[in-house]
C-alpha cells in the first residue's frame, strides 16, 4: 500500500507532520558523457564508476541531441536478461523490435516498460534522420525469483500518461505509481516504482510523499532547483544533468528560485540481493551470468 499525495495549494502545505521525515539530498552525481549501442552519445548518471547502482536502479541514461551523428546508429540487436528497461521519450521517435516479432514505435511523450525476464533480443533504432532526439533509459533490477520470468512489454502512448497541474503551476506527468490520487499507466511492477516527470515553475515549492523504505532519487534535466528542504534556501541546489540521491524519509521537498526546474522523481523498493552484472545481463551470481552467455550463444536466451 502506498500513500502518495502532493500539495494542492500555492502556499506550501506539509504532507507529513514530522520535519525529520523529510528526505535530504545525500549526494549529487554529475551525469557523465559516454556512448553506447552502435555509437549513441548519452549522459549516464547511474551505471558508471561513480554510482554503479542505486538498488534497485541499475542504470540511467539521458540522450539528447539534434545532431543525427549522435544518435543515428541506434541500438542494433542486443540481448537482455534479469531486469527491466524503461524508455521514456521526450522528443523524436524510436522503433523497437524484438526477435519474437514484437514491434513498437516509441514516439515523443511515450514510455515503454520492458520486463526482459529470462531473455529478449531487441533493437532500438531512431525513426528519424534529423531533428531532436531526447529521452531517458532507466534499468530496474528484478528480484532473484523474477529474473527468469516471461518477458513482458508495457507500451504506453503519450495520451495514456496522465498529467495534472497544481495551482502554483507545477505540472506532473505520472508514469508509474500514484501521485495526488492520479495513477500512472504502468502496472504490476514488482519493485512498486514511482516514476514522475515534474516541471516546477520559478519561485514555487512542491513536495511529495515517498514510501519510507524505498530508494529514491531525482534527476534534473532542465533549469535548477533546491532539493531536500521545504525552505528552498536551505536545500541542496541541483542543476541540469545531475542526479541527487535522497536519504531515507517519508517525503521530498523541492523549491525553486529565479529559474524553473524539470526533473524526474524516481523511487522503488530496494532488493538487497547480490548483483552479478555483465553488460546486458544482470543476475545474482557469476554462474548465472555464464549461463546467460551460453544461452545467448546457443540461441536459447529469447523465445
Ligand atoms: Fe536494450
Amino acid at each position: 500500500m502506498t500513500m502518495l499525495s502532493t500539495d494542492q495549494n500555492l502556499n506550501h502545505v506539509e504532507t507529513q507532520s514530522t520535519p525529520d521525515a523529510k528526505r535530504e539530498v545525500l549526494q549529487v552525481i554529475a551525469a557523465q558523457q559516454t556512448s553506447d549501442g552502435a555509437g549513441v552519445s548519452l549522459k549516464r548518471s547511474i551505471g558508471k564508476h561513480s554510482l554503479s547502482e542505486l538498488d534497485p536502479f541499475l542504470l540511467l541514461d539521458e540522450f539528447r541531441s539534434d545532431n543525427p551523428n549522435d544518435y543515428i546508429a541506434g541500438f542494433p540487436p542486443h540481448p537482455h536478461r534479469g531486469f527491466e528497461t524503461v524508455t521514456y521519450m521526450l522528443a523524436g521517435s524510436m522503433q523497437h523490435q524484438d526477435s519474437n516479432g514484437n514491434t513498437g514505435n516509441l514516439t515523443a511523450g511515450s514510455v515503454q516498460w520492458m520486463t526482459a525476464g529470462r531473455g529478449i533480443i531487441h533493437s532500438e533504432m531512431p525513426q528519424q534522420e534529423n531533428g531532436l532526439m531526447w529521452g531517458f533509459q532507466l534499468w530496474v533490477n528484478l528480484p532473484a525469483k523474477e529474473k527468469m520470468c516471461a518477458p513482458r512489454y508495457q507500451d504506453i502512448p503519450p495520451a495514456d500518461i496522465p498529467e495534472y497541474t497544481l495551482e502554483n503551476g507545477a505540472q506532473i506527468r505520472v508514469i508509474a505509481g500514484t501521485s495526488n490520487s492520479v495513477e500512472g499507466p504502468v502496472k504490476d511492477i514488482v519493485t512498486r516504482p514511482l516514476y514522475l516527470d515534474v516541471h516546477l515553475p520559478a519561485n514555487s515549492t512542491w513536495s511529495h510523499v515517498i514510501p519510507a523504505d524505498h530508494t529514491a532519487f531525482v534527476y534534473v534535466f532542465e533549469g535548477e532547483g533546491s532539493f531536500g528542504k521545504t525552505n528552498s534556501s536551505e536545500g541542496k541546489r541541483i542543476t541540469s544533468n545531475h542526479l541527487g540521491i535522497l536519504a531515507k524519509g517519508e517525503s521530498v521537498a523541492i523549491g525553486t528560485g529565479e529559474q524553473s526546474v524539470r526533473f524526474l522523481l524516481l523511487a522503488a523498493q530496494p532488493l538487497n540481493e547480490p548483483i552479478a552484472r555483465y553488460g546486458p545481463f544482470v543476475m545474482n551470481t557469476r554462474t548465472e551470468i555464464e549461463q546467460a552467455f551460453q544461452d545467448y550463444q546457443n540461441g536459447t536466451l529469447a523465445g
